[in-house]
């Protein structure tokens, strides 16, 4: 049950789709993330530098973003429905325009920021303008040109980067899924040195380029340097919210550590001391994905005896009741009925693409709609009858929802409170496709519901992904604010990446590495730069989303068992934080579905209690840590 779901949410991309994918699945669509800004920024706005002038500024700039997105979304939609050589022009035209039209307003924003006495919408709409851009480009001759080449050269190369699989140069997709089902040490080290590299390493020089360029561009902005532009989206100081990340950190890691300290212990009786020594880090090509950031594909090796079975085949009850694709759609709208939301709209069953076209080639690539802004929700699977589709339907419509339950906020604030709600809100909604909820609706037998002692193989399922991602899903951008601040420097790079691996992760590359490589690069998010925190944000929140629903609806056992199916006041509370959108700082949304202003790891860390339990007693007599 993989549901490591993800969207690409610069505002330009958020305000076109919510993109999704069921597995590895940070990745972003490749279309989406290139996204460089191409045009000069200085022009000047036609409105006076006063109050007023910035009120108008933004009204003017929140129609043109607002236009151009529909017009966008409508390319972007047919070109993503049905690939050619035209719907790619028309797509790519669109989305050009969109990018263009927000770095002048970005730029504009930037002076009109600056003035005193400005309301609060007025002030914090000026701010999303500017934080849009995920790499601002200076206002000087070729800047933008530069940026724009150096980022589509590293996602092309990317895209095309080769490693080698028994000496055959092998494609970076085929690598990926060979990391989690080859077991041979050797043919493991040699997939994971060959990719990093053969991707990474020449891609050091364009980056310490790219860095530099758009470091200035940041500062055009008015922020400090890069990261602190990307820090800045989260309604606090960038200090501050770094200090927030290390917070929720400390809370989860003790579980991260047993985890950790367990799978170690298996992979030394799977593979040997040799191999795999029983204390010290985990050498990195061991975990069943080329970045160890999801270690899933690796739970044969770590599944208890016993106690693997997680109980029922969700699968196989979705294929004996003879589900279609549209009534697992139609199952997926019901849970959200049944908390009192209104049906989706007649246009939504008549516009979506819920199987693949046999007809012409689409993206397959789950992901949800909101063309005009308002009520045409879509979304766009190529949905097969199994558990794994089963559960992307209900993470894909909390999208839908969301966009929705925010539709009547003006264009700026039609986003998730910060960039971690929207993923969040979809992984709680999967999290919530309990055994007790597939009894309510009908698909599994009451009786047949499993006992609690089947819960640890499920728990240590899940834990093997969801809490395996954490630390990587923080260090990726620890590396990076520190690349943008100047804490880290070209000189040290590599270094600095395996550092943070060591000390967050517990792991060791498989072979030495030196300032020759770079590995930081051999990881989509680093050439495609997409920020990445937001995916350790959703992790935490949805746990948290998660308990609040439960505990409203007054669920009493084991939390991970819980199913708030059919209960309205949680509708009603989910929906006061989904209407807010993003025009309250995200502390308030939180408070009004949760009660609490604070992001906390508590509610994971109760989630896996019966399995931090386990682990311990599994760790005993060992020598956890590294
Ligand atoms: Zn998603």
């Amino acid at each position: 049950m993989k549901v490591s779901l993800a969207s690409v949410s610069t505002l330009a991309v958020a305000a076109l789709l919510a993109g999704c994918s069921t597995a590895y699945a940070d990745e972003a669509p490749a279309a989406a993330a290139a996204a460089p800004a191409p045009a000069a920024t200085a022009e000047a706005a036609q409105e006076p530098l006063t109050p007023a002038g910035a009120e108008a500024f933004v009204a003017r700039a929140e129609k043109e973003l607002e236009e151009l997105s529909i017009e966008g979304s409508k390319a972007a939609w047919v070109n993503a429905t049905y690939i050619t050589l035209d719907t790619d022009y028309l797509a790519a035209k669109a989305g050009a325009e969109f990018t263009e039209a927000q770095v002048r307003l970005a730029g504009q924003a930037a002076r009109y920021a600056e003035i005193e006495g400005l309301s609060y919408d007025t002030k914090r709409k000026l701010d999303f303008l500017r934080q849009g851009i995920v790499a601002p480009a200076p206002d000087l001759p070729g800047a933008a040109d530069e940026l724009s080449t150096l980022l589509t050269g590293m996602q092309s190369a990317y895209g095309k980067g080769q490693g080698t699989y028994q000496g055959k140069p092998t494609p970076g997709v085929e690598l990926e899924a060979l990391m989690g089902t080859v077991r041979d040490p050797k043919l493991l080290q040699e997939m994971w040195t060959s990719w990093h590299n053969n991707v990474g390493a020449p891609m050091r020089d364009d980056y310490t380029r790219f860095v530099q360029i758009s470091n200035e561009g940041a500062k055009g902005l008015g922020y400090a340097d890069t990261g602190a532009l990307w820090r800045s989206a989260y309604d606090m100081p960038p200090a501050e919210f770094a200090a927030l990340t290390d917070k929720l950190w400390s809370e989860v890691k003790p579980l991260y550590d047993q985890l950790h300290c367990y799978t170690r212990a298996e992979l030394n009786e799977e593979y040997g001391d040799a191999v795999q020594p029983e204390t010290g880090p985990i050498r990195a090509d061991l975990l069943g994905n080329m970045w160890a950031q999801e270690w899933g594909p690796i739970y044969d090796i770590v599944a208890p005896e016993g106690a693997g079975d997680i109980g029922y085949d969700l699968t196989g009850l979705l294929k004996a009741k003879k589900y279609t694709p549209v009534q697992i759609v139609k199952t997926g709208e019901g849970f959200f009925s049944s908390l009192g939301f209104a049906p989706l709209p007649q246009t939504f069953w008549e516009r979506s693409m819920i199987t693949k076209p046999e007809d012409r080639e689409v993206v397959c690539h789950a992901s949800a709609w909101n063309i005009d802004n308002k009520d045409d929700l879509r979304i766009k699977m190529c949905t097969q009858v199994n558990a794994t589709d089963f559960v992307t339907v209900h993470h894909e419509l909390g999208h839908n929802y969301y966009q929705r339950a925010y539709n009547q906020q003006p264009f700026l604030y039609m986003n998730s409170a910060n960039d971690g709600f929207h993923e969040a809100i979809g992984d709680t909604i999967a999290l919530s496709v309990t055994p007790e909820y597939l009894a309510q609706v009908g698909l599994l037998d009451r009786n047949k519901i499993p006992s609690a002692e089947q819960d640890i193989g499920l728990l240590l399922n899940q834990a093997m992904d969801s809490v395996a991602f954490l630390p990587f899903g923080l260090l990726i951008d620890k590396w990076r604010w520190g690349v943008f601040d100047g804490s880290i420097t070209p000189a040290n790079y590599n270094q600095a990446w395996n550092d943070l691996r060591l000390q967050y992760q517990g792991i060791r590359p498989p072979v030495e590495r030196t300032e020759q490589n770079f590995d930081p690069a051999a990881k989509y998010h680093i050439p495609g730069n997409t920020p990445y925190t937001r995916y350790f944000l959703a992790r935490i929140l949805q746990f948290q989303f998660y308990k609040a629903a439960c505990e409203q609806a007054g669920w009493t056992g084991p939390l991970h068992r819980c199913s708030f199916y059919g209960n309205k006041e949680v509708g009603e509370r989910l929906n006061r934080m989904l209407a807010m959108g993003a025009s309250r700082p995200w502390p308030e949304a939180l408070e009004a579905f949760t009660g609490t202003r604070e992001m906390s790891g508590d509610a994971m860390l109760e989630y896996f209690r019966p399995l931090m339990t386990w682990l311990q007693q599994r760790n005993q007599g060992r020598k956890c840590g590294w």
